[in-house]
């Protein structure tokens, strides 16, 4: 069978894959430790839980409008609003079955052959996939150490070519954990309204800081950065929803005209009752945000100390997400080959940082409990030790 050359193009998801294998040694009852994907390890908090079960008896079990339930779009909008000083209506909003796809849908809306797309690296697994998906060229900006890597604007300026398109902007980072401070987003909107570029800022671990980070929407730092904007988020990282698939895009109203269009030939709604959970999770009060943050808090310094007593690596402190990025760049091995070992050899789940363009690091997601990070990196530990 000849497949499609766009799909002989994009690489399979590097995070999905190695937590399905690592779910698949723990079903046959390996005992295996996973740092691998971005999944916060709490149950979805309890009222969530029970606005979905309600809907469901409520009978909100049929086809829904394609572009999300009209009171979720509303939700969404005015949290937009409160949070993050984004003027959009229930009508700019999409929902989407998770950030994932509103980035998927916002690609094949906007781009085409031709078309280039600016993406600072590291970067997040599906970001250049997706671009080639559409059709497009992803233009990756290789970001330093020294710079927290994140893009400076001279970066992001020389990038920009006549056939620059979109500018990709994920601050929290993942895999870096990296956040932009206010002043920095600033400069960077400065450059997307000097070039005239579209960014896409996906915001998804907006609300997961630490040590007095602040978050800032690029969209929120004038009028004419905010024309240029388009935000994608959900609800799986902060509200321990992975599963549940709700995420939106929010934007200008011809593209998320065009993106329902898209979907309603696509996916059709989001899991009508799903949505009800995600109402309560914006309307009701952020209590549950916070508890699961003060755990992530604890959880960053216990992985932060013992990466930093290693020998061989070395790890910046994130500011935010709940991701570290070591660099083992000293052992003299390839992240492929690194994470391979350490899963096989000593059952720990970690994803190669070649995954996210930076093949000298691994990135650890620290979304699991204490006594499962303590133990994990005592392994590490003497994996590392063995290299050296
Ligand atoms: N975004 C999460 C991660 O990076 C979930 C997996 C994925 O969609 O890539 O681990």
């Amino acid at each position: 069978m000849k497949l499609a050359a766009r799909v002989t193009q994009v690489t399979p998801s590097m995070t999905l894959a190695i937590d399905t294998k690592a779910k698949a040694m723990k079903r046959e009852g390996i005992d295996v430790i996973s740092f691998s994907v971005g999944e916060p390890d709490f149950d979805t908090p309890a009222h969530i839980r029970a606005a979905a079960e309600a809907a469901l008896e409520q009978g909100k079990t049929r086809y829904g409008a394609a572009a999300g339930e009209p009171r979720l779009r509303e939700v969404i909008a005015q949290k937009l609003q409160r949070d993050n000083q984004l003027c959009y209506g229930a009508e700019n909003i999409l929902v989407t079955n998770g950030g994932k796809h509103s980035l998927f849908n916002l690609m094949l809306a906007l781009i085409e052959p031709g078309d280039e797309v600016i993406i600072p690296a590291p970067y997040w697994v599906s970001y250049p996939e997706m671009v080639k998906l559409a059709g497009g060229t992803p233009v990756i900006v290789s970001t330093t150490l020294e710079n927290g890597y994140k893009i400076t604007p001279d970066q992001l300026r020389q990038a920009v070519t006549p056939r620059t398109k979109l500018f990709v902007f994920n601050s929290p980072s993942n895999p870096t954990g990296m956040v932009y401070t206010p002043d920095e987003v600033r400069a960077i909107a400065d450059v997307v309204v000097e070039q005239d570029l579209l960014v896409v800022s996906d915001e998804i671990y907006e609300k997961l800081l630490y040590d007095g980070a602040e978050h800032l929407s690029i969209g929120a730092v004038s009028p004419e950065a905010f024309e240029r904007t388009i935000v994608s988020s959900g609800f799986a990282k902060t509200y321990a929803m992975t599963g549940w698939r709700v995420g939106f895009l929010a934007g200008p109203l011809p593209l998320i005209k065009a993106t329902i269009t898209i979907q309603g030939h696509s996916t059709s709604n989001v899991c009508t009752f799903a949505q009800y959970g995600a109402i309560a999770a914006y309307e009701a009060p952020q209590d549950c945000v916070q508890q699961m943050l003060d755990a992530f808090t604890e959880r960053r310094q216990v992985i932060l100390n013992s990466i930093n007593a290693m020998p061989g690596l070395s790890c910046p402190k994130p500011d935010g997400a709940f991701y570290v990025f070591p660099n083992i760049g000293q052992l003299g091995i390839s992240s492929l080959e690194f994470c391979d070992k350490l899963l096989d050899d000593y059952q720990v789940a970690a994803v190669p940082g070649i995954a996210f363009g930076a093949d000298d690091c691994i990135r650890l997601s620290y979304a699991t409990d204490v006594d499962s990070i303590r133990r994990g990196m005592d392994r590490l530990t003497t994996y590392v030790k063995s290299i050296i």
